[in-house]
């Protein structure tokens, strides 16, 4: 039992004004589309708005705004373009908020990690990027880097705003216009973002968001007048659009799954690697493609290691996101929480050992509570694929140079993370992992001055960073 309760804290929902019905955002305007859907929020069920379906047409009109914007928005000096994502980034940070809530409902995602990092974060990548727009020809790619033109952008769930930064912020620094299509689940937060475009009297076209299901997101990156692609989300679709866009002569970056390592070695302060891995992947409940879901841990330390992990476990909140002492929120959806519970389901199926804290889930919405499988081999499938959820495989290792074989065994190549005391150790082992970004003593650490994406089936391109600009400019 534990030692004392907490009382509800619900952040207050009052600060969102939600309408009932949201057009599309095509050339500075609002507009309306043929077909509509609904979006909920996961954590119970309560239809929060019904959003525009944008059909094929609609993709067109939006395409073409971006191509009319194109020619003035590009022209323009860089410390002009520069001042409109300050202020797009000034605006971000006062009614952070608002946004935070926003996404909370949508996602499912706590209010902590909505307010604390997603936020902070979106602003900071506004702020960063504006930084660049008046110094491109000294980012190392040419006496006069140019813009590409009209960018389609495709974004998941898990990060519904940061996503959106992360491509917007060195899109528009750069010169290029934009049409973004969000998630089909999460759309609200990119719409009131085209709200803050407008409050921030950026030129019509210049910004574009058409919401809409697969078959938008498929019908954009298409079109035969987008220049460049850029895609976060599953390999699959990843897959299919590098094979859409081959020999069309647009640009693409990708960034796709991953199935990081998380490598303890006996050395590490225990109860720092336990935060580590707690945070590496019951973080946003999971849905992170850099999550720390592979513990690889020496095999000196496993149990006190595994002890000291079921202990902290057994202190995380599962429940309402508004709620501010929330650590896990509700899973994103229906389907992946399907998705979630069936890969769980073939863990203990396998043989694997499966141990979760006692918690109570709420009755209505989509829970899954936080999960670890022992006695885990690299032949199980939850060592292979993608959870996507708040499940931690554990395995274990006696030598560095089997942790480095197995963290390298994957066909993902995104993220890992290592926990030693020796700063050598962790170089040189570093310095062996084929992923994109290594942390080292901690996990889950983003920064828009550093560049971020994969290596294999976890695609291609690197976002933030000076790297990040390089997407953008031929
Ligand atoms: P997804 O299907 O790849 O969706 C990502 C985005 O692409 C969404 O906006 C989606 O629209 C859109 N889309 C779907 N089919 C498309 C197509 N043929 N052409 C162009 N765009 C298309 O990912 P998901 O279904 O949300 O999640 C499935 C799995 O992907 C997860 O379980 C996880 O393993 C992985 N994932 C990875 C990341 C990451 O950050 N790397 C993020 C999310 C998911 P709709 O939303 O309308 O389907
Ligand atoms: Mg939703």
């Amino acid at each position: 039992m534990p030692l004392f309760d907490y009382a509800p804290a619900p952040e207050s929902r009052s600060i969102v004004s939600l309408a009932p019905s949201y057009g599309l955002f095509i050339d500075g305007e609002f507009t309306e589309a043929k077909g509509t859907f609904k979006t909920i929020n996961p954590a119970d069920e309560e239809v929060l708005a019904e959003v525009a379906l944008a059909a094929p047409e609609d993709v067109d009109r939006a395409v073409a705004a971006a191509r009319r914007a194109f020619e003035s928005w590009s022209a323009l000096p860089g410390s002009e373009r520069a001042k409109y994502l300050f202020r797009i980034a000034r605006i971000l940070q006062e009614r952070a908020r608002e946004f935070a809530v926003l996404e909370s409902l949508d996602n499912g995602k706590p209010i902590k990690e909505s307010r604390d990092v997603d936020l902070p974060l979106v602003a900071a990548h506004f702020f960063y990027y504006a930084g660049w727009a008046d110094k491109l020809k000294y980012a190392g790619l040419g006496p006069d880097p140019r813009p590409l033109g009209v960018a389609g952008q495709v974004i998941p769930w898990n990060f519904p705003l940061l996503m959106l930064a992360w491509k917007i912020a060195p899109a528009l620094a750069t010169g290029n216009t934009v049409v973004l299509k969000p998630a089909e689940t999460t759309p609200l937060s990119a719409l009131f973002f085209a709200d803050v475009c407008r409050q921030a009297d950026l030129p019509p076209g210049v910004v574009n968001i058409v919401t809409g299901a697969g078959d938008t997101g498929r019908y954009l990156v298409e079109h035969p007048d987008v220049n460049k692609v850029a895609f976060t989300g599953s390999t699959e679709v990843g897959r299919q659009i590098a094979r859409s866009v081959a020999g069309t002569g647009k640009k693409l970056t990708l960034e796709l799954g991953g199935k990081a390592a998380n490598i303890v070695f006996d050395d590490a302060p225990i109860d720092q690697a336990v935060e580590g891995i707690v945070n590496g992947i019951f973080f946003n409940q999971g849905h992170v493609c850099c999550a720390g879901s592979r513990l690889l841990v020496q095999e000196s330390i496993a149990s006190p290691l595994l002890e000291a992990l079921k202990r902290r476990m057994s202190t995380l909140r599962v429940g309402d996101p508004l709620d501010k002492n929330t650590d896990i929120g509700a899973i994103n959806s229906k389907a992946q929480l399907d998705r979630i519970t069936e890969l769980a389901g073939v863990g203990s199926d396998e043989g694997a050992e499966r141990w979760s804290p006692p918690c109570e889930l709420p009755d209505r919405g989509f829970w899954f509570a936080p999960t670890i499988f022992t006695g885990v081999t690299q032949a199980h499938r939850i060592a292979r694929e993608e959870i996507f959820g708040p499940v931690l495989s554990v395995l274990t290792f006696r030598t560095p140079a089997e942790a480095v074989e197995k963290a390298n065994n994957t066909p993902y190549g995104l993220s890992a993370g290592i926990w030693s005391d020796k700063g050598s150790r962790i170089l040189a082992v570093a310095d062996q992992l084929r992923a994109g970004v290594v942390w080292a003593n901690t996990f889950n650490k983003f920064d828009p001055t550093s560049p971020f994406g994969g290596y294999k089936e976890s695609g291609y391109g690197r976002e933030g960073g000076r790297h990040g600009l390089e997407a953008y400019l031929a």
